[in-house]
């Protein structure tokens, strides 16, 4: 199976920022950003989307959601904050590896358009 983007940048093949990663995840700055800051948490297993999970992966996703506590606060947002998956390219999702984007910096209105 061809690399994701996301695994080329997990496996240096191409670059990225990278602000954490440990044996199970990566967290990278996105490349354009939508607010102040703008971080990228990605399993360095590839699941498409969040709906190809499954409880063996449940653990896997719970992790994610803690580090995207870890850097939201490392970066001195950790009181207002927002995590979002787009899930399939009817909702956003534009690179298929699930990711979850932690945005925070500026007002973040709700609903999300
Ligand atoms: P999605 O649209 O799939 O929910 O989110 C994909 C995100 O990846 C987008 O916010 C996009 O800006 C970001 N992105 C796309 N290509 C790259 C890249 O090469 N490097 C980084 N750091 N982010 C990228």
């Amino acid at each position: 199976m061809a690399k994701t983007l996301f695994e080329k940048i997990i496996d240096r093949e191409i670059p990225g920022s990278f602000v954490y990663e440990d044996e199970q995840c990566v967290v990278i700055k996105d490349i354009n950003p939508g607010a102040p800051l703008h971080l990228l948490v990605i399993p360095r297993k590839p699941i498409p989307r969040l709906v190809d999970a499954t409880v063996e992966d449940q653990a896997l996703l719970g992790h994610l959601m803690l580090v995207a506590n870890k850097v939201a606060a490392d970066a001195g947002f950790g009181e207002a904050f927002r995590v979002t998956v787009n899930n399939g390219a009817g909702a956003g999702q534009s690179v298929f590896h699930i990711h979850l984007h932690v945005m925070a910096g500026r007002p973040l209105k709700w609903p999300p358009g």
